[in-house]
């Protein structure tokens, strides 16, 4: 049998553990030729007009890309790189380098499926095959209790199904080698001046300098997991909102795939065996189980998550009120807690998953303006932008997604008094202020 030459195109899976379509190509003894292509839709504009990626995820998937690139480098292959439309860049490349097989993960909502229909498109009239992978989630959906229409609507009921049912797969491990390139121009890595945005620092107060790579991620995980020791606290910390080990900060890496979850899962399970197992090392997990529930439900769900109505079609009359959202952005509404956490994100690309769901429920629930504004803002300055967490989230936080709790909202002052009873966080972003809530 002749050599299988098989193009990996890299997207939200830039790691060389645990990825299927790489495994499998190793397996088969393929010529492999690893490509990202920097996707000019992704730097184009939101439609509410905000740059669709900003300059501190932009920085982040440089770095992710730039490690991936000595990752397989360092395996004896290298990352060919390329910017423009992957349906054209991709196929036109196949065709040059005489592939047989194109492989990359799916994705679950439209712009993305839109590329991967138009690129299957491309590749089947010049006759090369295409091979799809999921690489995303800790549960696969072949292995998932139901089908993907039938995902409960609820976390609860998705939780305690896939528990029960279904099983985590173990991470592959990377492979030892690979296979050369063949003769090609592997092509540079853009800065993110020639992605067309303004360099931004990530502000000194920030939780984490985040760094984007698999092999930071890994970093970050033995810190998180080994040398700090914080996974035996996690479920009495995560609500936190000052410091970088209040939560695991694992979700920029995860958004781009540089860690997997099973991953992830695996050292957990590791730290049960040799520190401790309890409610914290299992929390981790149960919010890990909340990612892949929202990527199952918006798969299910399909574009109706990114309608006003949502995922349940309520009839909400939301504003475009600019002028109030403009003060929500800008950390400016008056509200400490509100103010601080949307300064922490505008000069940092983070922010807790608390102040997440503050902020979002009052942008919702108590200026009643259009949720979709305040998604589209969280998509452009996040580093950990994803999706289905973020469109699935505000959904929920909205009341339009799916939250058992119906149409609840955040008592700003309660939070404030519960989560930052001293005041130290809204000091951190806010030390212009004189006094503080409570004073
Ligand atoms: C309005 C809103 C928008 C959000 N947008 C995003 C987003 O774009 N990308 C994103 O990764 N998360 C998003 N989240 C979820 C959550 O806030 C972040 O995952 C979390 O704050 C990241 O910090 P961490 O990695 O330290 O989390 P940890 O508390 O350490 O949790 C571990 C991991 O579990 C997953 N996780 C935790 N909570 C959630 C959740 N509610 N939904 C989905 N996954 C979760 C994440 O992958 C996270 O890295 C959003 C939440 C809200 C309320």
């Amino acid at each position: 049998m002749t050599k299988q030459r098989i193009l990996i195109w890299y997207r939200n899976d830039l790691r060389v553990h645990d990825l299927l379509a790489l495994d499998e190509a190793v397996a088969q003894g393929a010529d492999i030729i690893p490509v990202y292509c920097f996707d000019d839709l992704l730097f184009g504009e939101t439609s509410f007009g905000f740059p669709k990626t900003g300059s501190y995820r932009a920085q982040f998937l440089i770095e992710s890309v730039a490690d991936l690139r000595s990752s397989l480098q360092k395996l004896g292959s290298n990352l060919v790189v390329r910017r423009g439309l992957p349906e054209e860049v991709i196929p036109t490349l196949a065709e040059q380098l005489k592939v047989d097989r194109v492989s990359f993960s799916k994705e679950v909502t439209s712009e993305e499926k839109r590329v991967e229909k138009k690129l299957k498109k491309a590749l089947s009239a010049k006759n090369i095959k295409t091979a799809t992978y999921w690489e995303a989630t800790l549960y696969l959906p072949e292995d998932l209790p139901f089908g993907i229409k039938q995902v409960p609507e609820l976390y609860t009921n998705f939780r305690k199904q896939v528990e029960k049912k279904s099983e985590i797969n173990q991470a592959i491990p990377a492979p030892k080698k690979l296979p050369p390139l063949p003769e090609i121009e592997i092509g540079d890595i853009p800065t993110v001046a020639e992605l067309g945005l303004e360099a931004a620092e990530i502000d000194n107060r920030a939780v984490l300098q985040f760094k984007g790579g698999e092999s930071e991620a890994i970093k970050r995980l033995e810190n998180y997991f080994r040398q700090e020791d914080c996974l035996r606290n996690y479920k009495e910390t995560r609500n936190g909102m000052l410091g970088a080990n209040y939560s695991s900060k694992f979700s920029p890496w995860l958004a781009l795939g540089c860690i997997s979850p099973r991953y992830i899962n695996d050292k957990v399970i590791e730290y049960e065996a040799k520190r401790v197992k309890n409610n914290s090392t299992y929390w981790l997990i149960f919010e890990l189980i909340w990612r892949d529930f929202f990527r199952f439900i918006v798969a299910k769900h399909g574009n109706e998550v990114f309608k006003a109505g949502g995922m349940q079609g309520f009839d909400i009359p939301w504003k475009q009120d600019w002028k109030r959202f403009d003060l929500w952005r800008e950390g400016k509404t008056g509200y400490p807690l509100i103010d601080a956490n949307m300064r922490e994100l505008a000069a940092t690309g983070f922010m807790s998953n608390r102040g997440r769901q503050n902020v979002a429920s009052f942008l919702t629930k108590n200026l009643g303006i259009d949720w979709r504004m305040g998604a589209e803002w969280f998509e452009s300055l996040l580093i950990d932008y994803d999706v289905c967490s973020n469109w699935g989230n505000w959904n929920y936080t909205a009341g339009v997604g799916n939250d058992a709790r119906g149409f609840r909202y955040f008592n700003i002052p309660k939070q404030t008094k519960d989560y930052d009873p001293k005041g130290k966080y809204i000091k951190h972003w806010l030390p212009e202020l004189e006094s503080l809530p409570g004073d």
